[in-house]
């Protein structure tokens, strides 16, 4: 229960932060809202003997709308999320998801970025990211990139971040006007991770989906996109046959692990059932 020695360090620039990091190496980890990264040194799971805190780097912070998209700083907090009125606006899902995420103790200081850095496929955000289309703007050593959310995950705890680099912000294209959205998610009780959990976006025309995307999460090693499940959903109205045939779709590409919140099959058919909840109610409110 307490975690191993560790020296502190506070950039105040993003420029310093990854220059520590690069430093420090395997040695060396990023601390954001420490909601994931200080229950595994507790449980010493994770032995970092330096603590780089992203906290005083103010380029870091904030939610801006930037041509099509919105840009959310790293170190936005999960409750600054569901307060936004830009994103309540714009992208009413991430308000919904990040109420679901644990409670309002751990909301008030776990971050957007470490949320999608940590590699956890518990992790509700990845799924969400994948689902809108979302960007990473990634700063190491070597400079700046992005890579899309849905190639950044590769296996538990395993991303395409290098070593020494960060999540600098989120870059998420501003879905139409009038489209539907949901995030359904199965937990045991309040605060919980998801045993499975479902996000969709999508578009109506003329009483037929014009456009489908869905994420899935924690019924795989990473978060999924189940974009033939989409792409079976798309041009029908939404009827009970089509529904059927994506779900079956999602769950054919589930490989949950048998836990805590259940055997893997029962996880695997959860996570159907959350994607027809998400499909009736985006649709319920898609204009
Ligand atoms: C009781 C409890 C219940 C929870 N329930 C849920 C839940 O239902 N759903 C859910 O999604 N989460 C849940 N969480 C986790 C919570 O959302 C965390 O806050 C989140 O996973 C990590 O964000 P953080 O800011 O706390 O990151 P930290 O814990 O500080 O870091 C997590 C990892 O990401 C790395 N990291 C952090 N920021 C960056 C960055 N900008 N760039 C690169 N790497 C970075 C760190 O080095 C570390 O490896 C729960 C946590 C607790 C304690």
């Amino acid at each position: 229960m307490i975690p191993g020695a560790f020296a502190y360090h506070r950039p105040a620039s993003v420029k310093d932060a990854v220059g520590l990091l690069s430093q420090f190496g395997d040695d060396g980890r990023a601390l954001a809202g420490g909601h994931s990264l200080i229950p595994m040194m507790k449980l010493r799971l994770a032995t970092p003997a330096n603590l780089v805190d992203l906290a005083g780097i103010a380029e870091l912070k904030g939610i801006r709308a930037e041509g099509g998209d919105i840009v959310i700083g790293a170190m936005t907090t999960q409750h600054e999320l569901t307060a936004s009125e830009l994103l309540t606006s714009k992208i009413p899902l991430l308000r919904e998801t990040s109420l679901v995420i644990a409670d309002p103790q751990v909301r008030y200081l776990g971050t957007l970025g470490g949320n999608v850095a940590n590699g956890d496929p518990g992790n509700d955000m990845p799924a969400v990211m994948m689902c809108l289309g979302a960007t990473y703007q990634l700063a190491g050593k070597g400079g700046e990139r992005r890579v899309a959310a849905r190639e950044f995950y590769q296996g538990a705890y395993f991303t395409s971040l290098e070593p020494g680099e960060i999540v600098t912000a989120v870059r998420i294209p501003v879905p139409p006007a009038g489209h539907g959205y949901a995030y359904e998610k199965l937990k045991r009780k309040v605060g919980d991770f998801a045993t499975a959990a479902a996000a969709v976006v999508l578009t109506m025309s003329g009483g037929k989906v014009a456009t489908c995307s869905i994420g899935l999460t924690n019924v795989a090693e990473t978060p999924l996109w189940a974009e033939d499940a989409a792409k079976i959903l798309t041009g029908s109205a939404l009827d009970a046959a089509t529904v059927k045939a994506a779900v079956t779709a999602a769950e054919a590409i589930t490989a949950p692990a048998t836990d805590a919140r259940g055997p893997a099959r029962y996880r695997t058919k959860m996570a159907g059932v959350m994607l027809a909840r998400a499909l009736a109610r985006a649709k319920s409110r898609a204009a």
